[in-house]
Parts: structure tokens; C-alpha cells; sequence
């Protein structure tokens, strides 16, 4: 289809994870949407959180995980949110959030790299494309291809399932049971590769483990709590086979406590605290 390929659609492997993904999201169209949703994302999110510090260490580790991807030349972010949830989401275009809420029950750099590299292969998979596929039929994405270049930001993002309703709640479709075991598996990847310690992801999962379910239970991480067990498991699996010796790789603590624990304690209250819906 030479007039999806000069647009960046059609039919592609997908240099990160080998697969044949058929494309009707453009990079170009990604960025531009992520752009659209990130000011109002972050508001509904009770703003960024007021430290520098914090969002430069966690900014820094975030684009170690992005830098190992196939898609580096995004315009890759990092950003902690002012929001007691506990969850991590990324934008199209590679805008990766974490919630204070999150980032306060992590204990090391490693476990930080490992919520973010899981929200970098969401993007570097282009899971928001495969969300429209998915959501559209194969006959309807063949269709949405055709009208690409037509379509407003506002409605890839309606398409897309993201936007902040009339009282703020944010809508964000979740990612399918296959794309959080392969975000899994290339967070992994990339945390190794860039020398943190791969063990780092799995203690996340356990942490929310612990988490009470039914809160948020619709967003990102938490949406999995069927799947969390299983999540876990073949982490678990993947680890002792990939990475079996695990104590040259950097776990971080000591840094994670100076600039993250330390500075996070000096804070007023999380701005965005929702009601407990149980
Ligand atoms: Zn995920």
C-alpha cells in the first residue's frame, strides 16, 4: 500500500519485539497526540510533583530505558505526578508518567527503572497502535488507514480511549493480558542492558501485590490483578533463565534514598488524592 508507507502505516515489523504489526498510527501522528493529552493528563493528575530534584533522577533513569530502544529518537519524558494513586501510564510518543503514589513504595533505582523501562515498551511496541487495531477489527483498520491523514488529534485520542472526563477522572484503556507480559519481558531487556538490576522489575510486582486491589482497580498497573500473579510468575521463570546470576547488576538504594525518599518526605500532601471506591 504505497500511500499508507509514504505516511509511516501499513504494514511493518517492529524492530523492538520482531512482530508484523499493521500501523495506522504514524510516528508523527503519535507525537503530536501525546503532546495534546500531556497538559491535560497532568492537570487531571494534581500537576507535577514540585520537586526538581526527584523529576530530574527520575527523567535520567527514564531515558537510560528509552536509549535502549529502537525508538530513542522520541521525544521521550519523565514525570512524576502530584497524585496519591498508585499507578504508571504512558502517552503515545513516548510521555511516561509514575504517580507519587508509586514512586513512594519503590526502595530502589532499580525497581524506579523497571515501572518505567515496562512503560517504554508499552511505547518502543507501539501497544497504543495495537489498542486501535485491536479495537477497530482488522477490516476497520484497514479503512482507518485510508482516512489517516484526515483525522483530528481529537479523535485518535477519543479512538484511542484516552481523555479526561467532565469530573476529572482520566480514561486510559487498559493494555491487553499479551501486551503487559511483553512490556514485561523487554522492561526487563532494557533494564539489563543499561546495567540495573533485572530482579528491580519483579520487586514492583510484589510491592503491588500488597496493594490493595480495588483501588483504581481500571488503570495501568492495577488493572492486573488476575494478571499480576501470572505476571510475576513468568518473570520469575524469565529471570531464572536469562539472568540467573543477578549481583554484578546496580540496585541503587543508597541514591534512591538521598534524592527520592529523602526529598519526598519535605513535600506537602499529594494534590490529587481520589476517594477509596470500596
Ligand atoms: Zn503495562
Amino acid at each position: 500500500m504505497a500511500f499508507g508507507l509514504l505516511l509511516g502505516i501499513g504494514c511493518a515489523t517492529n524492530p523492538d519485539t520482531n512482530k508484523r504489526q499493521w500501523l495506522v498510527l504514524s510516528d508523527a501522528r503519535e507525537i503530536r497526540i501525546g503532546r495534546t493529552a500531556k497538559p491535560k493528563f497532568i492537570k487531571a493528575h494534581g500537576g507535577l510533583l514540585p520537586s526538581g530534584k526527584i523529576q530530574q533522577h527520575v527523567n535520567a533513569i527514564g531515558v537510560k530505558m528509552a536509549d535502549q530502544t529502537r525508538r530513542k529518537s522520541l521525544p521521550w519524558e519523565f514525570h512524576v505526578l502530584d497524585s496519591s494513586v498508585v499507578n504508571a501510564f504512558a502517552l503515545p510518543g513516548g510521555k511516561i508518567f509514575i504517580s507519587r503514589g508509586l514512586l513512594s513504595k519503590l526502595r530502589t533505582d532499580a525497581q524506579l527503572a523497571g515501572v518505567l523501562a515496562h512503560e517504554v515498551g508499552h511505547v518502543a511496541a507501539r501497544h497504543a497502535n495495537d489498542q486501535m487495531v485491536d479495537a477497530m477489527g482488522f477490516q476497520g483498520a484497514i479503512i482507518l488507514t485510508g482516512m489517516a491523514k484526515r483525522l483530528r488529534d481529537e479523535d485518535w485520542l477519543n479512538l484511542l480511549g484516552i481523555g479526561v472526563q467532565a469530573g476529572g477522572t482520566v480514561i486510559i484503556l487498559g493494555h491487553s493480558r499479551e501486551n503487559e507480559l511483553q512490556a514485561d519481558r523487554l522492561a526487563v531487556q532494557y533494564m539489563a542492558q543499561a546495567g540495573y538490576n533485572p530482579r528491580g522489575h519483579l520487586q514492583v510486582l510484589q510491592v503491588l501485590t500488597k496493594h490493595d486491589p480495588n483501588h483504581n482497580a481500571k488503570l495501568e498497573f492495577l488493572s492486573t490483578h488476575p494478571l499480576i500473579h501470572r505476571r510475576k510468575h513468568r518473570l520469575e521463570t524469565l529471570l531464572a533463565m536469562k539472568y540467573p546470576d543477578t549481583r554484578s547488576y546496580h540496585n541503587g538504594s543508597e541514591s534512591f534514598a538521598q534524592i527520592i525518599l529523602s526529598n519526598l518526605v519535605k513535600l506537602p500532601p499529594p494534590k490529587h488524592t481520589p476517594e477509596r471506591n470500596h
